[in-house]
């Protein structure tokens, strides 16, 4: 595929395969889990990754999807997961020995916040930094001779943050360790980290990539040298293999991801907007407000489309944030984000991840993951979501 073509093109026909058999201009759903091996004497490589042999070692769907994502990010190779954090320790298990040291950014999500404070430590002797990584001299700072691999999220979930990937690829590089990029706010368009320099790019594809709701599914892009070890120790070996319906279900989402985005990133900002407006808003960070502390970051970055993910909170008690969340009714109340549908979830006091965030985040706040929905809903929703909890719009 011609890497030259647009996004869009790319995530129509990246990745397409015709069926000889009938003809069918869509991809089959190879529902199998063995492949007819050669009888011809040839060795079975039990643990072989370049053909099909079984479906944990490789399977069409897989393959299919595997290429699409190579096509849309220019990537030399691909590993498809059956979720995000699958793919997230398909890169810290065959990258981390023993007595090796990992710099991890402070915002992150949950499961790689919980590896790397509690099992990778305890049972493996990993020894970890925590470290604001949208501040590159904190980076720096925490550099040590053993370091092997920093693992960044950009932008941070749920904060938003954006970390500096050229800069921070240059930092690992000189010192021997591989930089891995958790981009799955942004989504495989717009930022490209593979080409700043990040070794490996992450994004669990249960979000925008899918895109729909329906589907777990996580990729790790990079070069074929890591993309080989990760998939002969974490896919074939640790087993999160992603099914065929699945792989099949997270192709046809991925085809209409660039024109999404551009939707849920005109609509995001048209809702941020509003809200930096509105007096009931404690605070919020949106990548495209200008406000945002990484804005000009942001803009370098992200192209102009700054996704649908907002951090905002609302003046008032307890109360009256539950009070909200029930009030609003078009917007759902639930994890997961990049869906089709708005959702929101509330980090409350009680929650233990709120002293990893910066300071204005540690009264609590609100995760806001913009659907497709017209933007004059929305602000509709939140108008009298706001009104109905007493706060003045
Ligand atoms: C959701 C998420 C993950 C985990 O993905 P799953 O598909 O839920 O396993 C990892 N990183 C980020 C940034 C996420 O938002």
């Amino acid at each position: 595929m011609n890497k030259l073509m647009k996004a869009q093109t790319l995530a129509v026909h990246g990745g397409a395969r015709r069926d000889d058999t009938f003809g069918a201009i869509n991809e089959p759903i190879y529902m199998t889990s063995n492949y007819r091996i050669p009888t011809d004497g040839t060795p079975v490589d039990w643990s072989g990754t370049e053909s099909n042999i079984y479906a944990r070692n490789r399977n069409v769907n897989q393959m299919v999807l595997q290429d699409k994502l190579c096509a849309l990010t220019g990537a030399e190779d691909c590993a498809v997961f059956a979720s995000g954090v699958a793919a997230l320790t398909g890169v810290f298990i065959p990258f981390l020995n023993a007595g090796d040291h990992a710099i991890i950014s402070e915002v992150c999500y949950s499961a790689t916040n919980l590896l790397f404070r509690k099992y990778l430590p305890e049972k493996y002797n990993i020894e970890v930094d925590f470290v604001d990584s949208t501040d590159t001299d904190a980076v720096r700072a925490a550099i040590r001779p053993n370091t092997r691999l920093i693992h960044i999220e950009t932008p941070g979930n749920p904060t938003t943050g954006i970390s500096d990937i050229q800069a921070i690829a240059d930092l690992a590089h000189s010192a021997g360790a591989l930089l891995s990029v958790d981009a799955t706010f942004a989504g495989p368009i717009n930022t490209y980290p593979l080409r700043l320099g990040a070794d490996l790019e992450i994004h669990s594809m249960t979000k925008y990539i899918n895109g729909h709701g329906d589907s777990l599914g996580g990729c790790v892009l990079g070069r074929k040298e890591l993309l080989d070890k990760i998939k002969e120790i974490a896919l074939v070996n640790f087993g999160g293999a992603l099914s065929p319906f699945n792989a099949w279900l997270i192709s046809r989402g991925l085809a209409t991801l660039p024109m999404r985005m551009k939707q849920h990133s005109r609509v995001a900002m048209a809702v941020a907007e509003f809200l930096e407006k509105s007096p009931a808003v404690r605070f919020i960070w949106y990548p495209g407000l200008e406000s945002h502390p990484q804005h000009s970051l942001a803009k370098e970055l992200m192209k102009g489309e700054y996704s649908g993910m907002i951090a905002f909170d609302i003046r008032g008690d307890e109360a009256i944030h539950q009070k909200f969340l029930n009030e609003l009714k078009l917007v759902t109340h639930a994890v997961s984000l990049g869906d089709i549908e708005s959702l929101i979830v509330y980090y409350d006091k009680s929650s233990d991840k709120l002293p990893h965030y910066p300071k204005i985040f540690q009264d609590g706040f609100f995760r806001f993951s913009i659907g497709l929905e017209d933007e004059e809903d929305l602000i509709e929703d939140l108008q009298q979501a706001i009104a109905a909890c007493g706060l003045q719009e």
